[in-house]
């Protein structure tokens, strides 16, 4: 059977006949509906996402759907809709309307016109995120349209500032409004989705938690002279000292539960030689050379596995002939969800070695993971399977992180899911060049994002 046909069969089940014209029409829209709103330039910085909030009014307008929006800021816009339902838990449906910056000479096309080509819409925002904006939009609106009793308040939200840490947006929502998300207990945002992984398996990764940004800033301070007559020591000696030792350290491997499931669930699309390691990977994380290997080919991977440092910024004189007072490096560290923060700032300044440098903490989140046994993550594991009767579900842990981390930091179990299922080299032009996404993987996304709603939602 067809996927199209399994698919119509559902909705057939599931809604009455004028609802499912109603729902095919939200399917077949999405193109123009993404086109247009890749056509809205949400560049951040500065992000003007005021622009998206009035793109996305008017169709709600349309629709006769109550709204609100709040700026953070001169024209940081927020959106937020509602559809009321019984007692359960609410639903967030959960994306950011602002995107990175794309330079139009490394493109094939204008990242801003929305264009459709040999079966792929172009543009920034076509996978990051303003796909799934449109998509969990199309999914709210079929949700509107059946008119049927919900058990649970649904709300969609559009956001600022993401790409810049979310403290513009999620960040400041709940900071300032934190009466919206009373009745929480879910979110749905990016961060996970599906993949073809060979000929025709499908993996789901639903992402659950991140790796936690600790960035420091470390100041080494001393004499300042001229460079032609050096000192024992100097700020640059001491800094450069530190940084050596931090380069040369690799951090005690871990093991967390959702990472161990993801790679036994992504064990069998391994090169041989990997295959056994990752689907027993506690077994293999205390040999020093598979580490180093597994680093060598999937750093991504590899950083799941431990808490990790990158060296990002240094600075010394601005002189060649000048010995600075001061000297500066930044550091990019990536704790794994199960541990102390101060704990692993205490760890690094044991690890320098030099009550001269100060450890300056930049920004840190808390850890938090959600749970795999909710009635939400059971409701994508069950709707994925019926559109993809094959697919495997797998708990994702990703090592970047994404405005999840404000609702995980205030109990709410927030999931990454985008019910696109990306064939391979699809997901490479996320923040990259010609970012685009396949017409099937959209409209086949909003199919079952629909799907994912009613079944969560309505009993
Ligand atoms: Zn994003």
């Amino acid at each position: 059977m067809g996927r199209e046909l399994r698919i119509g069969l559902l909705i057939l089940s599931a809604l009455s006949t004028s609802s499912i014209i109603e729902a095919n029409a939200l399917v077949d829209g999405v193109v123009d509906r993404l086109s247009e709103y890749i056509q809205v330039d949400t560049t951040n910085p500065p992000g003007n996402e005021q622009r998206g909030v009035v793109y996305l009014s008017k169709i709600l307008d349309a629709s006769g759907i109550s709204y609100k929006t709040v700026e953070s800021a001169p024209a940081r816009g927020n959106l937020w809709a509602k559809l009321e339902g019984g007692d359960k838990p609410a639903l967030v449906l959960l994306h950011h309307i602002d995107v990175v910056p794309a330079d139009p000479s490394y493109w094939s096309v204008d990242p801003y016109a929305g264009l459709v080509k040999e079966g792929y819409l172009y543009g920034r925002g076509a996978l990051d995120m303003k796909s799934l904006g449109i998509v969990q939009l199309q999914a709210f609106l079929a949700l509107h349209e059946t008119g049927k009793r919900l058990n649970r308040d649904v709300i969609y939200l559009a956001t600022a500032d993401e790409e810049a840490g979310g403290y513009a947006g999620v960040g400041w929502l709940i900071e300032n409004r934190p009466d919206l998300f009373d009745s929480v207990g879910f979110v749905l945002n990016e961060g996970g989705g599906g993949r073809f992984m060979g000929e025709d398996d499908v993996v789901f990764t639903v992402e659950v938690t991140q790796k936690i940004p600790v960035w420091l800033r470390l100041v080494a301070r001393g004499n300042p002279g001229h460079g032609s007559a050096p000192q024992v020591e100097t700020a640059v000696s001491r800094l450069i000292r530190a940084a050596y030792r931090l380069v040369d350290t690799r951090f005690k491997a871990e093991v967390i539960k959702p990472v161990r499931e993801m790679f036994r669930g992504l064990a069998p699309y391994q090169d041989a030689g990997y295959v056994e390691a990752f689907r027993n990977i506690e077994d293999f994380v205390g040999d020093p050379d598979f580490m180093r290997s597994l680093q060598l080919v999937n750093p991504g991977l590899h950083a799941l596995l431990r808490n990790t440092c990158s060296i990002t910024v240094l600075q010394g004189s601005s002189k060649i002939n000048v010995v600075p007072p001061e000297a500066v490096l930044e550091l990019d560290c990536r704790v794994l969800p199960t541990q102390d923060v101060d704990g692993f700032i205490e760890q690094i300044q044991t690890l320098i070695n030099d009550p001269n440098i100060e450890v300056e903490r930049i920004m840190s989140f808390a850890p938090a993971v959600s749970s795999t046994t909710t009635s939400l993550f059971e409701a994508i594991r069950s709707t994925a399977n019926k559109n993809y009767p094959e697919a495997k579900v797998i708990p994702g842990v990703t090592t970047g992180f994404t405005d999840s981390h404000f609702f995980r930091d205030i109990g709410i179990d927030s999931y990454g899911f985008a019910p696109f299922v990306l064939r391979p080299g699809e997901g490479s032009g996320i923040h990259g060049n010609d970012e685009r996404i396949g017409i099937e993987t959209l409209k086949e996304g909003t199919q079952l994002m629909i799907d994912l709603l009613q079944e969560f939602t309505t009993d």
